[in-house]
């Protein structure tokens, strides 16, 4: 999907401002020329409207009325706006349908304008760009997940081929990681982050090879002319960005790496104007040591989303048990990079069975974590200017439960090394600053630091007496009326306010006529007449009236002074809290990870570099969680795929319905849980590193993207022929099912051969084709397995149990009517069948078919012939006018009985 920067709209632009155009107009004109990709929010007052084009689209996308405001070039202005209170609502809306908003606001005071001229025209100026991948407002994000932009470069490697280097920033916690990956590799690495916007330089973008990826892709993509990637600029942005004068601190990148790094923080400045985001200097993102798995193969086995795109029901939902919201994004971020390393994979393991062992250590880890809320996002709003008090409140609690997990590792002995460098991180953090905040931060907070109130009474002598004024005065403003009413003998004079003219005393008419008469006119000045009451002022109250509010408004400066000084402290220290934050996230998902195969019982496997693959009750833990809800156990099943100097293939047949594809994706599933470090479930597993996992499963076809199913398939097989590598791990799910039956059974024949014999990787191949079990005998590497079926009182009983051998047959008749196909078709079909079975499988299928009487005697769909009933029957065989009462009643007996 492109972002709508890609689809300049000629026909939005208004036409150049005419000689009669209204200043705003004009003014209007000029801010959205500099906009074209983006709607433009424009404020006025409390409200940001949008104009031309602009508004019919936000009209249409929003469900909101379109209007008019005045004329230009003869034409009416289509306008529609939205309340400023309620923007986050509609921006999140519009970012959710691939749109791009500038944000502008007014840059001054309506009052500074007005003394430029009456028609002068209030200051404004875009202040942000909104984008799906750089928003940071709370609510329009999800809390587990990061909201990354990558930013992307290109390089030769050499004549013929191309290097692309990445760099993946999230703006909402500071993430910023940069790797590097060859051509072929792109699409996988792209896949890997899960962006919400990708910057591609202008060559990526038109490369005709790169061509179908942009197309097909639904990721927002915006272009990003060269300017972004001049090497040296990239160098000298990193360097100015991070105040360093070289970027040998963070680490050594590769130039693409950092064109790409510089290309982010182009597109930070572009989008965030004056704001600066707090940002990770850039780490490399598993230093290249990650399992690959394609964008194809990511989705078919849903690990952070389903294939309908729901989180709920994928792999990540299932196994997150992490309690921070910091927590529940590293997850997603191992789950999404699982390692190659064997011995980083065992550091991991060590660490998760260190709290699977411990689980007393692991609850009160828990229990401090329960405490921590998102750091990264506080911290980087304050960072952008956008927090709030509550925002100080999140850094002081989060910085608060960093320092009591410290504390808690700090004195828990033999932890691994994972835990024990946490804790060092934890317990190098400096807190005073949390103190500080604890101090000054009051009970109750408001949202907004406008609003005021957020300082603890005592923390600042000068706010105390503020604050004491503002309610000494509101005193005298008492005492005056007691006063006021008791002078004129006015039991009902009242002290009021509004804020046409501040404070003033209300009597009855008939008073007030009194009061505009001596001796009171000198005391009170007459303002309004309302109906039966008067209103005046008097020079007390307007003294006390200015008092109060320039207490208020100087209590207010104090506390925003505070605030500022506060954000400040915490940005300065953004480093340190950053990194207390990423080792909370790592505690977090290590003691989730514990809870998780302690609650259900896996187990750690063992990695290593050799090219094993044995697992022993190896289960489907989506499946097994969704059978679980109904009470129904999930059948463990064993594998083994282990060979000495290249992989086994098992080829898989069984009854439809019988298990198949739940058994590829276990272990498929098994291998990336291994692989990020997690224990699996199985009652055992041991596996050699996998370098590669691929998977083809299911039929779906993409007629969007004009591939139709088949075409699907043979493209994701096609990778799998030219990709897998002896290290790899392939999962083929009913490869030519979708197409003729001789042309389906030959392709999925030469794709186990090239399997077997080219690629020689560890493979899952589930068919329905048994004459490929014939391959079993023929090659040395291959091994036959189905899935039991057992068949009781003429109904199929799946046993869900993978068992060594070939299926007889696919059961595909009792499935298709337990799924209520018309009983007539399974009828029909059952003669069908028998027809084929019966034929010489030499034999061409086609007169097969002609032999079949099949378009010659229709078969005619009977209505269902009612079953026996012996109720019926008896009733039938009664004759009430040949009964006497006695075998009447006798008869009522029996019907009776037979109920
Ligand atoms: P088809 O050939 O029709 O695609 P299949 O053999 O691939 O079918 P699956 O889709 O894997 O079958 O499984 C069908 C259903 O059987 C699953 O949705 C699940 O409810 C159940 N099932 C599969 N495996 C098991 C198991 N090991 N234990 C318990 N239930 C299972």
């Amino acid at each position: 999907m492109t972002s709508q920067a890609l689809s300049p709209r000629p026909d939005s632009q208004p036409a150049p401002a005419e000689t009669r155009v209204t200043p705003m107009m004009a003014q209007y004109i000029e801010i959205k020329a500099a906009n074209p990709d983006s709607l433009l929010f424009y404020r006025m007052g409390d409200f940001y409207e949008l104009f031309f084009e602009d508004a019919e689209i936000a009209s249409r996308a929003l469900g909101i009325v379109l209007t008019k405001r005045g004329k230009h070039q003869g034409q009416d202005i289509p306008m529609c706006g939205v309340p400023v209170e309620r923007a986050d609502d509609y921006l999140q809306r519009l970012i959710g349908l691939g749109h791009r908003v500038a944000v502008c606001e007014q840059t001054e005071d309506p009052a500074e304008a007005k003394k430029r001229g009456a028609k002068s025209v209030v200051r404004r100026d875009v202040v942000r760009l909104v984008t799906p991948g750089t928003i940071t407002e709370d609510r329009l994000l999800e809390p587990g997940r990061a909201n990354l932009f990558l930013a992307l470069s290109r390089r030769r490697a050499s004549d013929t081929a191309w290097c692309y280097g990445l760099a993946a920033v999230d703006i909402s916690t500071g993430h910023f990681v940069v790797s590097e990956t060859d051509g072929p590799g792109l699409p996988a690495e792209i896949a890997r982050f899960e962006p919400r916007e990708i910057l591609v330089p202008d060559v990526v973008y038109d490369d005709p090879e790169l061509a179908s990826f942009w197309r097909e892709t639904r990721i927002a993509i915006t272009p990003l002319s060269r300017d972004g990637l001049d090497p040296a600029s990239a160098e000298r942005r990193l360097r100015d960005y991070f105040g360093v004068s070289t970027l040998d601190a963070f680490g050594s990148f590769s130039g693409a790496e950092i064109a790409a790094a510089g290309a982010a923080l182009f597109y930070i400045e572009k989008t965030q104007l004056d704001s600066r985001p707090v940002l990770n200097p850039p780490a490399r993102g598993s230093d290249g040591a990650a399992l690959a798995i394609d964008a194809a193969t990511r989705a078919n086995l849903e690990l952070t989303r389903t294939l309908a795109g729901e989180r709920s029901g994928s792999l990540l939902a299932t196994i997150d048990c992490t309690v921070t919201p910091g927590g529940a994004r590293f997850l997603a971020e191992r789950l999404a990079g699982p390692l190659t390393d064997p011995a980083m994979i065992r550091r991991r393991q060590d660490a998760v069975a260190h709290l699977v062992e411990n689980a007393t250590l692991r609850d009160r880890l828990r229990g401090i974590l329960k405490r921590s809320p998102d750091l990264a996002r506080a911290l980087s709003r304050l960072g952008l200017g956008r927090g709030g008090p509550r925002d100080l409140a999140c850094v002081r609690d989060g910085l608060f439960a960093a320092r009591d997990l410290g504390l808690e590792l700090a004195i828990t002995p033999g932890l691994p090394q994972e835990l024990a460098e946490a804790g060092a991180r934890l317990q190098s953090l400096e807190t005073a600053v949390a103190d500080e905040l604890a101090g000054a931060l009051a009970d109750e907070l408001p949202l907004m630091k406008r609003d005021g109130g957020f300082i603890r009474a005592g923390f600042l002598a000068d706010l105390d007496e503020l604050r004491e004024l503002q309610q000494d005065s509101r005193r005298f403003i008492a005492a005056l009326q007691t006063r006021y009413a008791t002078e004129t003998g006015c039991k009902t004079l009242r002290v009021k306010h509004n804020h046409m003219i501040g404070y003033f005393v209300e009597v009855p008419q008939n008073v007030g006529e009194d009061l505009l008469k001596e001796p009171w006119k000198a005391t009170f000045v007459h303002r309004q007449t309302m109906a039966g009451a008067m209103r005046f002022s008097t020079v007390e109250l307007g003294d006390l009236e200015s008092k109060i509010a320039s207490a208020a408004d100087r209590a207010l400066r104090i506390e925003l002074g505070v605030f500022e000084d506060m954000a400040q402290k915490l940005v300065g220290l953004s480093a340190a809290i950053a990194s207390a934050a990423e080792a909370t996230a790592v505690v977090d998902v290590t003691a989730a990870l514990a809870d998780l195969a302690t609650r259900l019982d896996w187990v750690r496997p063992t990695v290593d570099a050799g090219l094993a693959f044995t697992v022993k009750g190896g289960r489907h833990p989506v499946v097994e969680a969704a059978l679980k809800k109904d009470g129904t156990p999930f059948i463990a099943n064993d594998s083994d795929l282990s060979g000495e100097n290249a992989g086994c293939i098992l080829l898989i047949t069984g009854p439809n319905m019988g298990g198949k594809s739940t058994y590829l994706r276990q272990n498929a599933l098994i291998v990336v849980l291994a692989q990020m470090g997690s224990f699996v479930p199985a009652r055992q597993a041991h596996m050699g590193v996998v370098d590669r996992l691929f998977s083809r499963v299911g039929a779906a076809d993409d007629l969007a993207r004009g591939r139709s199913t088949f075409m699907v398939e043979m493209v994701e097989t096609a990778a799998i022929l030219n990709q897998a590598t002896s290290r790899s791990l392939v999962i083929l799910d009913e490869i030519g099912r979708g197409t003729a039956t001789f042309d389906g059974l030959s392709i999925a024949w030469a794709a186990i051969e090239h399997l077997h014999e080219t690629n020689r990787c560890r493979a899952l191949f589930a068919t329905h084709f048994h004459e490929l079990t014939a391959l079993a005998d023929r090659m040395k590497r291959i091994a036959n397995a189905t899935l039991k079926v057992t068949e009781w009182h003429g109904e199929v009983v799946f046993l869900h149990e993978v068992v060594p051998g070939a299926a007889d047959r696919s059961y595909g008749l009792q499935v298709a009517r337990l799924a209520g196909l018309p009983p007539a078709v399974v009828e029909r079909a059952k003669v069908i069948l028998g027809e084929l079975e019966k034929s010489d499988r030499e034999r061409p299928k086609r007169a097969v078919v002609d032999d079949l009487p099949l378009f010659a005697v229709p078969a005619r769909a009977e209505p269902p012939q009612p079953k026996a009933d012996p109720l019926r029957e008896t009733l039938d065989a009664i004759d009430p006018d040949q009964m006497t009462p006695r075998e009447a009643l006798d008869a009522l007996y029996r019907l009776k009985a037979r109920l």
